[in-house]
Order: structure tokens, then C-alpha cells, then sequence
């Protein structure tokens, strides 16, 4: 079957998305328990990416709110959440496990239409992951003198937890669920372009029953992001972005009593040996790249293969870019979804630029482009050097880069030279190859004969500039307890 190019002889027809669901036109803060105007009535729009219109307005947090939002967080933290007895805290997270699971259509589709990505994706990998990673933690609630043994692990306090807009609602429940469990309460700020999910978050909180004032949601651009992390009232800051603000954040940070854990960018390198399975290895590249458009920290963004089978498998990368389908987020057949953002789109392109000025040789697909909305083909770069911007920056869309490499020695410098290191990937037959080659990575996850897979047990986080601190498993307690 892989060497017959069906081409379009079939064409799928549309098959967009029928459940009815209800997106706001307007959301307020989530303060205390309750959805409160901003205090400054200012509103800013959210876009649908895949159509370049404003389909809601989301409320701009002034300072007085952040303040407000703070302000109950420590009375939640002293007066209920603290207090209470940890079984009680996790029957909370089972029932907002639940709930998302009874909601995770909805849920999906809304994402989908906020932030750009297949339908298949957010129904069948983001709400999925978001409902398991509560029950994950929901459990440890009340087990946490096992995860340390012999110590008495107490909750921080108020976390300041700001995260980005490529998993919205999946990082808010990376952040959310190991906080509230270790008996910590929190003010969340999710990214300008996609808070529409962390609202209807909010709204399951209200319909479990959560106490008021155990999360907080407050939306607003960076400056809002960067008052909550400098504010005097929080204990603890969590981010997931770019390094970039990153680095400003663990400056405003240092020095203070705060707790810090950052997940920053990624630069990862996919491995292929010339004795890997080979059609497996194409698949787990393209998923490795175009999966959320490349929206997506550990992206396998530079592809190493062994020079003997270059050749192949770049004609097999351009058949198979081929058949993707790029287009309405909606549509259950859709592979890959509309860029995030007009900016977003735009650094992808200055990118893509750069890489044939420097010289490399581009590969898109021909596919069609919606003309609404922001969009970019599936492609890849041959003929690209180390030294080349698109082999050290990260591109944060569906653009890969591919290198060679002749020995084993070769391919390890070339995936550790980068100033990033949140995850790689191996591919080979060989089973000895893969425990001595993740041994010489300086990398936080590494996949053998797979790619971005995800489990609430297992702990994600980075080495070098790609941050520090775990979040999954057991590990990712740690941020969210004092021993
Ligand atoms: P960003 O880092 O600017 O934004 C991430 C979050 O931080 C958002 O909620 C934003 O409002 C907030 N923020 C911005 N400035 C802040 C500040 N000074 N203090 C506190 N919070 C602040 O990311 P971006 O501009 O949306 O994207 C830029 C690049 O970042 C992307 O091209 C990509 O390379 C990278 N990125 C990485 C991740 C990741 O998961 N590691 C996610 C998104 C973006
Ligand atoms: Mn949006």
C-alpha cells in the first residue's frame, strides 16, 4: 500500500462538525466563585482563527482585579482549601474529572473553534488528556505522604500560573489539577488568544461545587501575565511559553520567596537510523511535526536522518505531505487545522523565509489554502546546515527541517547541539541503539519508535533553556509542596 499514491482519487466530502454548542459573546473574570466584570469595562477580541473573525469578546483584567483575584485566593487558601482534609479536596477533582467527561464534545469544539486545531486532535487527545490528568492527580490528593515518604508535605500557598496558547485548556489542567491537589489554590491567566476554554473550565468548577475563591481566572495580553508574576500575594509561579518571557519571569522571580518552574521552548530532534522501520518513522515524523500544526513545544522540528536513506525517505515526507488535509478545524477529517494566530503566522513566514535566503530548498504541499483565516502548508527544508535559523529557532508551525548524519557519535552532537532540550525522538530496530543514544541526549523526554505521546503519570519538563521544574507523575507534585 505505501508505495501507491492514491493521490485525491478519493475525496473525503466535508464532513464538519453537527453538535450545537454555545459560545459566549461575551466573558467576564472569574473571581471568588463568580463571572465579575473587569473593572477598568474593557473587553478585547477573540478571534477564530480558521476564519480571521471576532467571534467573542474576553474581559481585560486591570490590576485592581488581579489584586481581587489574589486576594481571594489567600482566603480560599487560609479559610477552606487549606484546611480542609485531603480526601475531601481529591472528591472535588473526581467530580471535575467527570464533569469535563460529560462535557468533552463541547469542550473539544470550542477549543477547536477558539484556537485553530482538528477537531480529531482536541476531541480524541486534548479533552481526553485534560479529564485524566484530574483523575491523575485527583488521586494523589490524598496520598501525598507516599509520594514523599517519610516527609510531611505541606501546599505552598497561592500559585500565579500563567500558560500559552497552543494546549489552552490542556495546560490549564497541567497547571490547575497537581496545585489543588497538593492543597495549594491558584490565579490562572491563559493566553490573550484562547481564554474561551479556561472560561467554560470556570464554569465547571461553579457546577462542582468547588469553594469560592480556589481558582481564579483572570484574561488580559502579557502585562496582565506579568503583574500577576510580580504580585506580592503569590507563593509559587508556573509557566508554559516562550523563552523569551521566560527569562524575564525567572528575573522578576529571583530573589523573592516564590517557587519557579518554567516549560519553555523546544528545538527537539527525531532520529532516524537507516535500520528504522521505515514507513513507521515517516508517520511518527509527520506526527511528530504537522500534529497542532506544529503548535507544539517538543515538536519534532528537526529531522536527523543517517545519509544512506535520505533520499527515500524525503520522496516518501513529500508524497505523504501530500495527502494531508489542511482546512476547516471543524471538519472530522481535517489533519491539520488554521494557524493560531495573524502573528503567529506571520513569525512562521519570516521563518520559512529565512531558510530560502540562507539557501535551503523548501517542499510544501500543494494543497489549497482556505482564503479566510491564517493558514500554512504542511513543508518541509532539505539542504539545511546547522548554522541555518530554521535548524536553530523555534518555527511554532508545520515547517520541519531536515539534517544528515553518518555515525551514531555524529547524530548525538547534531540533536545536542541546540540551546533547547525538551524531547527527541529515536528511531531504529535496534534496541541496545536506543538506551545508548537516550543516554547521550540532553533531553527531558525522549520517544523510541514513537512521538508526542502524553500520559498524566509521566513527568514532561526540559534541561538548558527549554526551563526547568516537571509537570505529570509523581515528579510534578514536587513544584506544589514544601517538605
Ligand atoms: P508568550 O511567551 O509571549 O506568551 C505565553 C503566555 O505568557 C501568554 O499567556 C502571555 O499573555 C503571557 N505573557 C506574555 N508576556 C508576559 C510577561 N512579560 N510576563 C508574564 N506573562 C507574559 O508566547 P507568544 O508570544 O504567544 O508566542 C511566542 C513564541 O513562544 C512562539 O512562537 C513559540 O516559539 C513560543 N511558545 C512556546 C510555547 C510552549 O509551550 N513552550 C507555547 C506558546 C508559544
Ligand atoms: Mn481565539
Amino acid at each position: 500500500m505505501s508505495d501507491l499514491n492514491f493521490g485525491n482519487a478519493f475525496e473525503y466530502a466535508p464532513a464538519p462538525e453537527s453538535t450545537p454548542v454555545k459560545l459566549r459573546r461575551q466573558y467576564e473574570l472569574f473571581i471568588n466563585g463568580k463571572f465579575v466584570a473587569p473593572s477598568g469595562g474593557k473587553y478585547f477580541g477573540s478571534v477564530n482563527p480558521a476564519t480571521g473573525k471576532r467571534h467573542a469578546r474576553i474581559a481585560k483584567a486591570e490590576t485592581k482585579d488581579v489584586d481581587a483575584a489574589v486576594r481571594s485566593a489567600r482566603r480560599a487558601y487560609e479559610k477552606v482549601w487549606g484546611p480542609m482534609s485531603p480526601a475531601e479536596r481529591g472528591k472535588y477533582l473526581f467530580r471535575i474529572a467527570r464533569i469535563i467527561q460529560e462535557k468533552a464534545r463541547e469542550l473539544a469544539i470550542l477549543e477547536s473553534m477558539d484556537g485553530g486545531k482538528p477537531i480529531k486532535e482536541s476531541r480524541d487527545v486534548d479533552i481526553p488528556l485534560v479529564a485524566a490528568h484530574f483523575f491523575y492527580y485527583a488521586g494523589w490528593a490524598d496520598k501525598l505522604e507516599y509520594a514523599f515518604p517519610g516527609r510531611s508535605p505541606q501546599p505552598v500557598g497561592v500559585a500565579g500560573q500563567v500558560i500559552p496558547w497552543n494546549f489552552p485548556i490542556l495546560m490549564a489542567a497541567w497547571k490547575l489539577a497537581p496545585a489543588l491537589a497538593c492543597g495549594n489554590t491558584v490565579v490562572l491567566k491563559p493566553a490573550e488568544t484562547t481564554s474561551v476554554t479556561a472560561m467554560h473550565l470556570a464554569e465547571i468548577f461553579q457546577e462542582a461545587g468547588l469553594p469560592d475563591g480556589v481558582v481564579n481566572i483572570i484574561t488580559g495580553a502579557g502585562d496582565t501575565g506579568a503583574y500577576l508574576v510580580g504580585h506580592e500575594g503569590i507563593d509559587k509561579v508556573a509557566f508554559t511559553g516562550s523563552t523569551g518571557v521566560g527569562k524575564q519571569i525567572a528575573s522578576t522571580v529571583a530573589g523573592t520567596r516564590k517557587k519557579l518552574t518554567l516549560e519553555l521552548g523546544g528545538k527537539a530532534a527525531n532520529i532516524v537510523f537507516e535500520d528504522a522501520p521505515i514507513e513507521q518513522a515517516v508517520e511518527g515524523v509527520i506526527n511528530g511535526i504537522y500534529f497542532n500544526q506544529g503548535h507544539v513545544c517538543c515538536a519534532g522540528s528537526r529531522l536527523l536522518l543517517q545519509e544512506s536513506i535520505h533520499d527515500e525517505f524525503v520522496s516518501r515526507l513529500e508524497r505523504r505531505i501530500e495527502t494531508l488535509r489542511v482546512g476547516d478545524p471543524l471538519d472530522k477529517n481535517t489533519d491539520v487545522g488554521a494557524i493560531n494566530s495573524r502573528e503567529q503566522l506571520k513569525r512562521i513566514t519570516e521563518l520559512i523565509g529565512s531558510g530560502i535566503e540562507e539557501g535551503a530548498r523548501l517542499h510544501e504541499s500543494s494543497c489549497p489554502l482556505p482564503e479566510d483565516g491564517f493558514w500554512c502548508r504542511p513543508s518541509f527544508f532539505t539542504g539545511v546546515s546547522a548554522s541555518h535559523r530554521i535548524a536553530r529557532e523555534e518555527i511554532f508551525g508545520p515547517v520541519l527541517s531536515v539534517l544528515t548524519f553518518r555515525t551514531p557519535a555524529e547524530a548525538v552532537s547534531r540533536a545536542n547541539d541546540t540551546c533547547y532540550g525538551l524531547s527527541a525522538g529515536i528511531w531504529t530496530d535496534k534496541g541496545s541503539k536506543i538506551f545508548k543514544i537516550a543516554d547521550q541526549l540532553k533531553a527531558g523526554v525522549i520517544w523510541a519508535n514513537t512521538f508526542n505521546k502524553f500520559d498524566p503519570t509521566s513527568p514532561f519538563g526540559g534541561y538548558k533553556e527549554s526551563g526547568f521544574g516537571r509537570e505529570g507523575g509523581l515528579q510534578g507534585l514536587m513544584p506544589y509542596v514544601r517538605i
